[in-house]
């Protein structure tokens, strides 16, 4: 497909993952003519219980930006407390939502639900075309920006003023304008799937920092059912991909030291490599922005990534709503600045945390238990964590 001469305020958004979706529906309701070019509608992912086996942690803020583009999925489940603790410690910390005068401190999402939600809302919008191809070329210019889409072996070009990549961690964008990417190799996987529980997860998010990585137990909409996400080594994650059910079961209720009882049933498992990454630009062209995976990926142990992608779609509206005239040079120079600075603060906080706990010299575990203790005593630096968890507070903006 060609397009000939460029509407004013065209956008193409590459890729209609949860960033990409967001990013289109707000520009198309900002009056922008927006094309959406994806390989394909999302399928949905494996499920069991009824339930998408991948779930995401969003903060308040991600929630208040899929109300405002009327994507909010029915079946998210507030999570309204926070424990964590740790294989060596003594020391736990607990996080409260009322302690920072809210109902919750976020919610928990399945994915494929929300896609469905996002991409109905894509195709009710009229300022939005949807154009399915792969992304294999950009040829960026002064005048505007030109993506080349392969449909089935036929080659398309589209055009616009302004390109936006949120076409995940393996952008095909970013690769195209050569951007360099940092590479932290975690030598984990994350092994994912979803239980059921003897005891109820009294809308709790329970994350225990384990020497190998940490393992996390988020709540679901049914109190007896939680998903998993379980950070480990590679090799751990080979061995406790092949075991059988009753005996992931009982590996599982033994690394959460059964804080919700027996794990009585566990669904089919998926493991996904961890790396972290970071674009050396989210600006790599005047023309061009690269958001969410597509500019970095985390490590998913504090489970921002998703939310860090809404945060860059946030700060673009609020260039937006300031004025911004795609043909100057310069106009996203103090965005890219924010967006990288950002970035790299929440990679180095997530790497640092991980090496902390998985430390296992003496020392350091004293050091890191007496840590906890002294923040667990201490509220209000406990309620500045919290705010800048839930999007509140934002420390390094
Ligand atoms: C185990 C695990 C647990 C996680 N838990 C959380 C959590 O609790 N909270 C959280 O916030 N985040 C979490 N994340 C991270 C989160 O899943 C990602 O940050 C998020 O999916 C990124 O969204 P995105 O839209 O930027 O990219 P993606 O979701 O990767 O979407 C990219 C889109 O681009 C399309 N695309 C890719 N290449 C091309 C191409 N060449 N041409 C055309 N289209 C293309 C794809 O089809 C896709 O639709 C987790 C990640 C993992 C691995």
């Amino acid at each position: 497909m060609s397009r000939g001469g460029l509407a004013t305020g065209s956008v193409i958004v590459a890729g209609g993952g949860p960033v990409g979706a967001a990013t289109a529906l707000s520009l198309a309701e900002l009056g922008f003519t927006v094309t959406l070019v994806d390989r394909g509608r999302p399928q949905p992912g494996l499920a069991a219980f009824g339930m998408d086996v991948r779930n995401v942690a969003l903060s308040p803020q991600s929630a208040a930006l899929l109300q405002q583009v009327d994507a909010w999925p029915s079946q998210a489940a507030a999570y309204k407390k926070m424990r964590v603790w740790e294989e060596r410690g003594t020391s736990q910390l607990e996080f409260d939502a009322a302690s920072v005068g809210r109902s919750e401190l976020g919610w928990l999402v399945e994915v494929a639900p929300l896609l469905e939600r996002l991409w109905q809302a894509l195709e009710a919008q009229p300022n939005v075309s949807l154009v399915f191809g792969s992304v294999v070329d950009v040829a960026p210019a002064d005048t505007g920006v030109t993506l080349c889409i392969d449909n089935d072996g036929k080659i398309n070009e589209l055009q616009a003023q302004l390109l936006i990549a949120c076409d995940g961690a393996n952008s095909a964008v970013r690769q195209a304008l050569n951007v360099l990417i940092r590479n932290w190799q975690t030598g984990q996987m994350a092994v994912t799937t979803v239980v059921r529980t003897e005891r109820p997860h009294d809308d709790t998010a329970w994350q225990r920092f384990l020497l190998d990585g940490p393992l996390a137990l988020l709540p679901s909409t049914n109190p007896h059912l939680c998903s998993i996400v379980w950070s480990q080594s590679e090799v751990q994650a080979g061995v406790r991909m092949g075991l059988a059910d009753a005996d992931f079961c009982a590996v599982l209720t033994r690394a959460s030291e059964g804080c919700l009882g027996q794990i009585q049933e566990a669904a089919p498992r998926q493991a996904f490599p961890l790396n972290q990454q970071l674009a050396a630009t989210a600006n790599p062209h005047q023309r061009v922005l690269l958001l969410g995976d597509a500019l970095r990926v985390v490590h998913p142990l504090a489970g921002l990534g998703v939310n860090l992608g809404f945060e860059d779609l946030q700060e673009l509206l609020s260039v937006m709503a300031r004025g911004v005239d795609f043909n100057l040079p310069g106009q996203w120079d103090k965005f890219a600045r924010q967006r990288l600075l950002r970035s790299e603060i929440m990679l180095r906080s997530l790497k640092g945390l991980k090496e902390l706990y998985g430390n296992d010299n003496p020392w350091v575990g004293w050091l890191r238990n007496s840590g906890v203790g002294w923040f667990g005593r201490r509220q209000w630096l406990q309620r500045r964590a919290i705010e800048e968890a839930t999007g509140l507070r934002n420390f390094s903006s």
